[in-house]
């Protein structure tokens, strides 16, 4: 951390030039250990790049970042030129300071130089300075600026008189270090000064450390001297610091606006009003910022040159530091920015000049500022695509449009939407006291927890008792707990302690590159924000009576749990995955639902009709009543379809024209059989056995796996078991299984690569495997096979094994999920029994498209005819083998890939119990020969849309 102190500062020193100041400089540097032989030639290539000249006579000599390497210790050395030394182009410098920094921290000093720079005439009085002290003291005693910010502002203060409100508005100021204790006394001293509207002024010189203004409103009616008391200033004075302020405030009073002061709903609101701040309402485009070392003082100043060149205000902000926009007129005012590279700027600009300044400034800040750059990251590219989206002014989707987004829960749904958008709940960063403060958090944690415990005995499904077992523990986290309390002693209120906890414990849950266990990241966001509202005292959600769409920028999965799925018919929200809880709790309790339909259907009035069909991730806003009609046929249609197949589901599936396809369930635990068999399944077609594993705290020893798998076989009363060896890996780890962090787990030690590095583990699944068939029909398949060896490897695993268990009926096959195995198909066919395709992953590598991925998973459609070409690469090197192919990813279920699916001649379809019912009778009204017409057209098409609309059609 650059700071500066007298012991850095050498007084009355002489250089003829700029070369001979910076040799001078790069002496003193090496003299003090702080860099090694040949830096100076780092501070004069920085020079010749450009001048690093600052204003005020100072100027900012450092290296390159060739020449960090040479930096034994970051540190600063000033030396002050009484006769001055021309930096170039007449600019005299009396005060040179030295930056030794391993990285950005001169920005830092920057910082800390940025009111010095502010003044005029400091030049001057650097120059006759007689003493380091007197130095310094010019550096750091220049008129302070206001404190004003968020942390100033606390609203519906519970005040039960005007002597309250008053302390908490000292307290405010003590708290931001504007003052000493006893300040609260010395303002009750004070007569209070009305200023209109109810608005008090209190303010005084004494005990003011640096000068501030606090601004508190009351939660009930106050009155004082027989008038209402709205808001009350509290200033802390010293010098003129506040005269800008005050004479904004007077003219927002005379104007009539003191309202937007006392009703505003957050401390923003109230800084905008003041005119700290840009109005809301100012045009704003949104930038990264690519420099290398962030914005230093030669970007800054050309950006205020540019920003200077434009007939009116021109604000700059960093998006998310929490700081307020200040004039990108000024190179103090963006020096204080401290912005870095990678930080995304906000340009904000008064709408008369918008149009011109804004892709002005956008364009200089992305040609680098004078500097080259070289490009960000993919990540920055990724938050500046987030950004420019939110810029961009987001509308409410027009009547009669159709939304596509992610399917995260089948089921057609139709209703007035109504929105919950998440109000952002103001708190106060500092506590009373440890004590209270505790005893808050306590309260409301316990409050929370009997809250969860009330949902769990109210679940019927274990899904949802499952999640909230977890919010649970997460709430009852030992460590979690330590973090808050370590807060606490530091002064932060419970609010402000809970939530910087979990927000960090969030950010690392979302860091973590398994897509499920980010999102759990959802989870613990969801705890916070129930406890942060128990602490502020707000109801968090109030359910009307009507069926509607629920919209949500992010469902927590409390929130679906706690729904009543008679009220709510459909759940739309603008971000979200297909695998979160949420989306898990929403099918679960049968709400159809579409995830991820961006920020604008935030946008959507209240009560608009919105129809939401969870299978296609559709939604139709404010549809013509005649769509609306057909969809609620439709939906009426599917229920009796789905009452009939019902009826018919242990019976076969034949097509039209007597072709079989056997429909078999997917499962994931020995439990799960009963319910698989008595939907109709002729078999199980994929059993996940790494959820077993996943459900152990080690890994199970063979005699359990034994078991477990005995217990499927039994369950299934002689039809076959298709079972996968263990699919795990940096995708989806073991808790107990570290396996080393991947670059790219997806594409990393998965499936059988890692378990063919582990042959003991792998011995002992299959050794268990075989000893539970005895005469029943097993198949084996392995997971992620991409090439020959692998599969080779495996089957003489297998076969040595099968020396000494001797099984009836097995078959060997692997799953088809990569797709150099699709394509090597006419080769493996002719040594294993079977393919089954994991449609999931294998759309996934195809598309190059990660099936968690947020906002792209919905283009991850199985029926893309490029995934359709390996299918039939796949059924045709099968079956000329005479070997049979089962498809078991999700797009088994999908009923409009059933006819191009059956049409390519798969045999069988491996589908969720529940799907199994619907899935034969999609099969029963299919004719076998018109199937394998639009199988062939659909190998024919261009784009899974293309696909769909030809079954959909036909
Ligand atoms: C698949 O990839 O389609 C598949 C069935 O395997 P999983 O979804 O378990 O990866
Ligand atoms: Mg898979």
């Amino acid at each position: 951390m650059l700071e500066l102190t007298s012991e850095q500062i050498s007084m009355s020193q002489q250089a003829a030039d700029k070369p001979a100041a910076l040799t001078l400089l790069a002496d003193c540097l090496q003299a003090d250990g702080l860099v090694a032989e040949g830096y100076l030639a780092g501070l004069q290539t920085r020079e010749a790049q450009g001048s690093t000249y600052l204003g005020q006579g100072i100027a900012i000599p450092h290296g390159t970042p060739q020449t960090r390497e040479l930096v034994h210790a970051t540190g600063v050395r000033l030396l002050q030129f009484p006769d001055g030394v021309d930096w170039g182009d007449g600019q005299m410098v009396y005060l040179a300071i030295g930056i030794a920094a391993k990285s950005d921290e001169h920005l830092r000093l920057l910082q800390l130089l940025t009111r010095a720079l502010g003044e005029t005439d400091l030049g001057q009085a650097l120059r006759t300075a007689a003493t380091p002290e007197a130095l310094l003291k010019l550096l750091q005693g220049a008129p302070q600026a206001l404190a004003l910010d968020a942390q100033m502002i606390t609203l519906n203060v519970a005040a039960d008189d005007f002597e309250e409100l008053l302390w908490r508005g000292a307290k405010l100021l003590r708290q931001g270090d504007c003052v000493s204790p006893g300040f609260a006394a010395v303002l009750q001293q004070v007569a209070p000064l009305p200023l209109g509207d109810g608005l008090w002024w209190l303010h005084s010189q004494q005990m003011v450390k640096r000068p501030g203004l606090s601004f508190v409103t009351p939660a009930g009616p106050l009155r004082l001297l027989g008038q209402p008391v709205n808001g009350l200033f509290c200033l802390a004075s010293l010098g003129e610091a506040h005269q800008a302020l005050l004479e904004r405030l007077c003219t927002l009073l005379i104007e009539g606006r003191g309202e937007a002061l006392f009703r505003a709903n957050s401390s923003r609101a109230v800084l905008q009003a003041l005119g700290g701040d840009a109005p809301a309402d100012w045009p704003s485009l949104q930038v990264p910022l690519a420099n290398t070392h962030g914005l230093h003082a030669r970007p800054a100043k050309l950006l205020a040159q540019l920003a200077k060149g434009f007939a009116g205000e021109v604000h700059l902000r960093v998006v998310d530091s929490g700081e307020p926009a200040v004039s990108a007129k000024s190179l103090s005012k963006l020096l204080s920015l401290g912005a870095r590279r990678g930080q995304v700027l906000e340009i904000i600009a008064e709408p008369a000049i918008a149009a011109d300044a804004l892709p002005a400034l956008l364009a200089a800040i992305e040609a680098g500022l004078g500097e080259e750059v070289e490009a960000l990251p993919p990540m920055a590219a990724e938050v500046l695509a987030e950004a420019v989206e939110t810029a961009a002014q987001v509308c409410a989707p027009a009547a009669g449009s159709r939304l596509q987004a992610v399917a995260a829960a089948p089921g057609i749904a139709s209703g007035p939407a109504h929105l919950q958008v998440l109000q952002a709940l103001e708190y106060p960063a500092l506590g009373e006291s440890f004590e209270a403060e505790h005893g808050r958090l306590r309260g409301a944690l316990d409050k929370v927890r009997a809250d969860i415990d009330g949902l769990i005995r109210r679940s019927t499904a274990q899904a949802i008792r499952d999640i909230f077992v977890t919010h649970q523990e997460m709430l009852d986290d030992p460590a979690l707990a330590e973090d808050v309390v370590e807060r606490l002693k530091q002064g932060e209120s419970a609010a402000a302690a809970w939530m910087a906890v979990i927000d960090t414990a969030a950010r690392r849950q979302e860091a973590l590159r398994d897509a499920l266990l980010a999102e759990r990241a959802a989870d613990l966001r969801d705890i916070g924000r129930r406890v942060l509202a128990q602490l502020c005292g707000v109801e968090t959600f109030h359910e009307p009576d009507e069926p509607y769409i629920l919209v949500m920028d992010e469902v927590g999965p409390s929130d679906v749990a706690r729904l009543d799925s008679q009220r709510v018919a459909g759940i739309l929200t603008a971000r979200g995955g297909a695998t979160a809880h949420s989306a898990i709790v929403a099918r679960a309790l049968g709400i159809p639902a579409v995830v991820g339909a961006g920020e604008a259907v935030l946008l959507i009035e209240p009560g608009t009709p919105l129809l939401l069909d969870g299978q296609r991730g559709r939604v139709d806003v404010a549809p013509a009543p005649d769509v609306l009609a057909r969809a609620s046929a439709d939906r009426e249609r599917r229920a009796l379809r789905l009452a009939a197949a019902a009826e018919h589901r242990l019976e076969p599936a034949l097509t039209t024209d007597g072709h079989v396809v056997e429909v078999f369930a997917n499962i994931g635990e020995s439990a799960a059989v009963a319910n698989a068999v008595a939907q109709g399944a002729e078999g199980v077609g994929l059993l996940r056995t790494e959820l077993m594993f996943m459900a152990h705290t080690q890994a199970p020893d063979e005699a359990t796996q034994l078991a477990e798998y005995s217990r499927v076989l039994d369950g299934l009363g002689g039809r076959p078991l298709v079972v996968r060896t263990l699919d795990v890996g940096g995708d989806k780890p073991l808790p107990y299984w570290p396996i080393q962090a991947e670059e790219n787990p997806f594409l990393g030690v998965r499936g059988i690569r890692l378990t063919l590095q582990r042959p003991e583990l792998m011995q002992t699944q299959l050794r268990a495997l075989l000893r539970s068939a005895g005469g029943r029909p097993l198949r084996i398949m392995f997971p992620m096979v991409g090439a020959a060896e692998q599969w080779r490897q495996a089957r003489d695993m297998v076969a040595r094994l099968r020396e000494d268990i001797p099984v009836a009926d097995l078959q060997l096959g692997i799953m088809i999920e990569v797709p150099s195995a699709a394509l090597l198909a006419p080769v493996l066919a002719r040594e294993v029994d079977f393919f089954s395709i994991g449609t999931n992953d294998l759309t996934q590598y195809t598309l190059a498209i990660d099936r968690g991925h947020p906002t792209l998973s919905a283009q991850a459609d199985g029926l893309h005819p490029a995934v359709l070409q390996l299918i039939d690469i796949t059924v045709r090197a099968a079956h000329a083998q005479g070997k049979w192919v089962g498809v078991c990813g999700e797009l088994a279920a999908d009923p409009e890939a059933l006819p191009v699916l059956v049409g390519l001649g798969v045999d069988e379809l491996s589908v969720s119990a529940g799907s199994i019912a619907e899935v034969k009778a999609g099969v029963r009204a299919l004719s076998f020969s018109q199937a394998q017409q639009w199988a062939q057209q659909a190998l024919g098409a261009a784009t899974a849309a293309e696909v769909r609309a030809l079954v959909e059609t036909a």
